[in-house]
């Protein structure tokens, strides 16, 4: 299966869990980086001022690098700060800098503040892309709301540890709202369970408690803790092309098919 199908129409992904540290930039690097290694035109949008997308992806994304805070706050246009990823073809990233830990506060009084993603992205038109990965900060403030608005489904990553769950419910009262209010039909379409140590029992044991509370959203792959997928974004590079073998770039993969043979969510 060296070509996957393509959607569709273009699936928005926001990758989004308020807790730090669960594996979201991980996630959406990799995922996108499988993707387009099978025929699919693919974009990241990094929404986290750390731009840890960025680094891991080789975009620059120091100084007055054209970056999303430009195009959320500034009105630049998103085609002036998407670039390609190297020697990924098909992979593309809008990278962060560190002002867009100025845009949460700008945004507020900002007209149409939740809109302006997905403003930009109607305006580039989305469609030349396949799939969008939106890699979020670890809050949920007017960034994570603005990604919940441009997206038509919602990617989770849980880190199979203690108190994964903690925080999930107000992740999930955030999502209603933002439902009832801009977006009603964005989907919880994904949970990804990562960083699982087989070792433990804890790591089973949240798996399972995963799975009872969201069955059929969960995927049956489980990302492993992995030292190689953490080594890959210091050498400016996803796991599937640092160590294509390993565990971690294999079950990444393996994550990436079912996703796209789940296929677009209407
Ligand atoms: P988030 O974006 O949610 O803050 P990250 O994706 O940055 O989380 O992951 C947090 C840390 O855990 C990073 O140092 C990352 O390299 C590491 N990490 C993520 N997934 C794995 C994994 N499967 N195995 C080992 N380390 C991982
Ligand atoms: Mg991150």
């Amino acid at each position: 299966d060296a070509v996957w199908p393509r959607p569709p129409k273009t699936r928005i992904f926001t990758v989004a869990n308020q807790k730090g540290g669960v594996g979201k930039t991980t996630t959406s690097v990799n995922l996108a980086a499988a993707l387009s290694m099978h025929g699919q035109r693919v974009l990241v949008v990094d929404l986290d001022p750390q731009g840890n997308a960025s680094t891991a992806l080789s975009i620059d994304h120091r100084g007055d690098v054209p970056d999303m805070y430009k195009v959320l706050v500034e009105d630049v246009p998103l085609e002036e700060v998407v670039k390609e990823v190297p020697d990924m073809p098909g992979l593309y990233c809008a990278p962060a800098t560190i002002d867009l830990a100025g845009a949460e506060i700008e945004l507020v009084s900002m007209v149409a503040r939740e809109a302006r993603l997905q403003r930009a992205l109607n305006a580039y038109g989305a469609d030349e892309f396949d799939y969008i990965l939106i890699d979020c900060p670890p809050s949920l403030g007017l960034l994570t709301v603005n990604a919940l608005m441009a997206a038509n489904e919602l990617l989770i990553p849980i880190q199979c540890e203690y108190y994964a769950l903690e925080g999930l419910g107000q992740l999930l009262r955030n999502v209603d709202l933002v439902r009832a209010h801009l977006n009603p039909t964005l989907d919880l379409s994904t949970i990804l369970l990562t960083m699982y140590d087989g070792r433990t029992r804890l790591a089973s044991q949240v798996a399972e408690e995963v799975r009872s509370h969201f069955s059929g959203t969960v995927l049956n792959t489980v990302i492993p803790r992995s030292v190689r997928v953490s080594e890959a974004p210091s050498y400016g590079q996803s796991v599937m092309t640092y160590d294509p073998g390993s565990s971690g770039a294999m079950a990444y993969m393996d994550a990436a098919r079912e996703i796209a043979y789940r296929g677009a969510v209407v």
